[in-house]
This record gives C-alpha cells, structure tokens and sequence, in this order.
C-alpha cells in the first residue's frame, strides 16, 4: 500500500532527524529539573517531548539577537516548552513557520495606532515575545528563562507565543484555532467568549485573577494567557474557570491537572 509506504518512509526519515538532534541525558535532566511542568509528566509523555524536541530541533531554526550567545540549554528549553502544547497534536502544528529569534531580554517596539480623532499615535510596547504569521516566533531569553521560577506560577512565555502560533495558523489571531471535527467553532466560542467576557468585568473591577489580567485586552490574548496556565498551573486555571480548562482539555487532548501537584 501507497499510505503505509510512505508512512514508514516518514518514520524512518523522522527517526534519523531525532538521532542526528538526539538531547544529550545530562541536558534534559537540567531541564526538567528547570521547569517543573515538564518534570511532572509521566515517563510516557517525557519520552514523547523529548523525542519531539529533537525533531523541533530538527525544523526550526533559531537566530539570536543582541549580544545573546546561543547555546543547547537555551535551544533545548525553548524547543522543550514549544512541544508541550502539541504533544497530542503533532508537530506539523508548527510548520507555518522556521525562524526563532531569541533576544537577551525584552523588546521594545515603537507602535503606531489611529485612535478616535483620526490622528496616528505613537508608542513604546515592551514585548516578553511575539508570534506573527508566517513566523519568525521573537522570545526574550529572559522571560523563557524565568519561567521555571516558583514566582512565575501560571505564566509561560513559551507556551504564550505557540498558543499564538496555533491562532495563527488559518489567518486570523482571533483565539480561535484550527479544531478537531468534534469541536465546532460555534461549540468553541460559545464557551470562549462568555468566559473572556467575567473575566474582563473581574480585571476592570481590579479583582485577583489566576490568569495574567494580560488576557483581558483581547480574545486572542485571553486564549493565549489561558493556554499558559493551562500547562503550567492547571489547577489554578481549573478553580477559576473550569468550563475553559475543560474546553482546552478537549482541544489540546491532555489533562495537565492528573500530573500537577495539588498543592499550589
Ligand atoms: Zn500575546
């Protein structure tokens, strides 16, 4: 048969990428040791990350700007992060794009917007990162770095930037990605939108949030920010909006809250 053929010829095209990118044991274990999202995951799906790690390796190609010096820990971590929210989807996810560029900390670029008088305004945006169609994926190493810290619970620049990227990926940044047939678009935003609409009231009236108050500013953001807890702090995210931790359960096909510890 035509289809196995060509399976087998991908597996063993895709087996030679992993050996050609394999993560030396020393490496990995620094860093599941440096983000514990990772480390929580059962042998399985530790297997699986690290094996679509390499072939992330494999696809991309990172560039650093500034005076970043590129090494294996910074691809690796990146690259380990990247996979998580395709673990179950598969990496073709990503094809959209090549490049990553990785700064040494953030970005500032100049905006330019037309507000309501007609006249065009000018200002600074500090970005953490930034995923536009097509790619290249921008990260500050800094921010990706951080993200291990206990300090850093619910946020995630990496996974922030590839929720982007599965936006992204027919066209639109309007928190909507490409869904499985069982979930229709109507299904999706019938949960999404009443959800970002409570939590843009509970972020004007200055109320604690277990998502970043980021997510207010726009579906797109508010799915990207979800996303975010939703690996790194799903228990969080499930006490606050359980309705959304299920729907992403359902469209990333995992359930990071069984590997998570309980205790916040
Ligand atoms: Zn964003």
């Amino acid at each position: 048969m035509f289809g196995s053929l060509w399976r087998r010829w991908q597996d063993s095209r895709e087996a030679a990428a992993v050996r050609r990118r394999a993560i030396p044991d020393d490496l990995w274990k620094r860093t599941l040791v440096r983000f514990p999202f990772l480390r929580w995951r059962s042998a399985d799906d530790q297997l699986e990350l690290r094996r679509l790690t390499s072939l992330f390796l494999d696809r991309k190609e990172f560039s650093a700007a500034g005076d970043l010096h590129l090494s294996n820990a910074i691809v690796v971590s990146i690259a380990a992060q990247a996979v998580l929210p395709v673990l179950k989807l598969g990496l073709a996810r990503y094809d959209g794009f090549v490049g990553i560029v990785v700064h040494p900390d953030q970005v500032v670029a100049r905006r330019n917007v037309q507000g309501d008088d007609g006249l065009v305004h000018e200002y600074d945006e500090t970005l953490a990162g930034e995923a536009v169609q097509g790619g290249p994926v921008m990260l500050s190493w800094r921010d990706v770095r951080e993200a291990g810290r206990p300090g850093a619970l619910g946020y995630n620049v990496v996974v922030h930037e590839f929720a982007h990227v599965l936006d992204l990926a027919d066209g639109l940044s309007d928190g909507v990605p490409l869904l499985p047939a069982r979930l229709s678009r109507a299904a999706w935003l019938g949960v999404l939108e009443p959800q970002f609409d409570a939590f843009v009231k509970r972020v004007e009236a200055d109320e604690e949030t277990a998502l970043d108050p980021y997510g207010a500013s726009g579906i797109d953001e508010f799915f990207a920010v979800a996303s975010e807890s939703f690996f790194v702090d799903p228990h969080g995210l499930a006490a606050e909006h359980d309705a959304l931790y299920a729907l992403l359960e359902r469209f990333y096909s995992q359930d990071p809250r069984a590997f998570a510890p309980a205790i916040r």
